[in-house]
């Protein structure tokens, strides 16, 4: 059996047309036109790409945004009071603060500072608090959002199945199983969450009906892992020399694709799978933010 590839890729496109609908008949309705503002901080490359494919994907769905990209010596209070004027600024729905940061700032005080119904990130405490308590009124975070949404679209059943998610960050793996575990349609899954202090890890993934891989080691769910039939959800991004390509590097899973693709029923590929789904749901999430403001 060779796995159903899951094309995140293919389905991101087909939300952002939707969210250009949207988007479209809130100005001829509204004269509004929903507005991200992204705030990059010192010179990582991959914080520079993701940066660069978010405003790229405001562009295509209408949307206007506005990257401040500042040097890594900014100073925290620089931050801080250029997020308390997006505040208050009316053509900004969305406030985002792409981590990591410099180790010299704050993270948390930064995140606190985003206005709550701008928090299209959904990382500021309080839609944390929300999104656990399962209230409609939060921003999901994209990243687990993103993976609930591409099961759901491709028909992939949470209900009463046993998901085993490897890795517990705040922005993936926690949020993902708090998401999952909801009494909600696309949840209502039994959750098992794995770490690196888990012991017999390959036996508990083993046990997954839908396993997520969000740990940051390439290649580090192999096909011995995966029970027949599974569903292989591959949120890792990692940078693996390759001399083959132009550049010397390859971007791969956490997942071993080839040799897993065989025993799975259906798998992400990476790239192409959540990544960006991901930057579909920010998307959704700023139009969210945008809308609340008709209220
Ligand atoms: P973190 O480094 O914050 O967390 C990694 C998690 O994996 C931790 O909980 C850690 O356990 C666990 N882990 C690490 N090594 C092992 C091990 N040997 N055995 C078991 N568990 C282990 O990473 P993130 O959650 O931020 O990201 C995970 C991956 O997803 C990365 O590759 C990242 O680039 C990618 N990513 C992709 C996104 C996308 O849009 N596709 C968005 C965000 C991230 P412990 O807590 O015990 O240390």
């Amino acid at each position: 059996m060779t796995a159903r590839i899951l094309d995140g890729k293919v389905l991101s496109l087909t939300i952002q047309s939707e969210i250009a609908t949207a988007a479209e008949q809130l100005k001829r309705e509204h004269n509004i036109v929903p507005g991200l503002a992204v705030i990059l901080v010192g010179d990582d490359p991959a914080s520079q790409v993701y940066v660069r494919n978010k405003a790229k994907a405001c562009e295509r769905v209408g949307f206007h945004s506005k990257t401040f990209a500042l040097p890594s010596e900014t100073a925290q209070k620089y931050i801080m009071d250029l997020i308390k004027e997006l505040n208050k600024d009316n053509a900004i729905h969305g406030i985002l603060v792409q981590l990591p940061l410099p180790h010299h700032i704050d993270e948390n005080a930064i995140i606190n500072a985003i206005n709550t119904d701008k928090d299209v990130d959904g990382f500021h405490p309080i839609n944390v608090g929300r999104m656990v308590i399962g209230k409609e009124d939060c921003f999901l975070p994209c990243t687990p959002f993103g993976i609930q949404t591409l099961m759901m679209r491709n028909g992939i059943e949470t209900g009463g199945r046993h998901v085993v998610i490897v890795g517990r960050s705040n922005i993936v793996g926690k949020p993902t199983a708090i998401i999952l575990m909801q009494k909600a349609v696309g949840a209502d899954a039994t959750v098992t969450v794995c770490h690196s202090r888990t012991k017999n890890l390959p036996e508990i993934v083993r046990q997954g009906d839908i396993v997520i891989a969000a740990i940051g080691r390439a290649n580090f769910v192999t096909a011995d892992m995966v029970s027949p039939g599974a569903v292989v959800i591959d949120v890792g991004i990692n940078r693996v020399k390759d001399f083959s390509t132009k550049t010397g590097y390859a971007l791969v899973g956490d997942v071993d694709f080839e040799n897993v693709k065989e025993v799975a029923s259906a798998i992400t590929p990476v790239p192409g799978g959540i990544g960006p789904m991901t930057i579909a749901m920010l998307l959704f999430n700023t139009l969210k933010a945008a809308r609340k403001t008709l209220k």
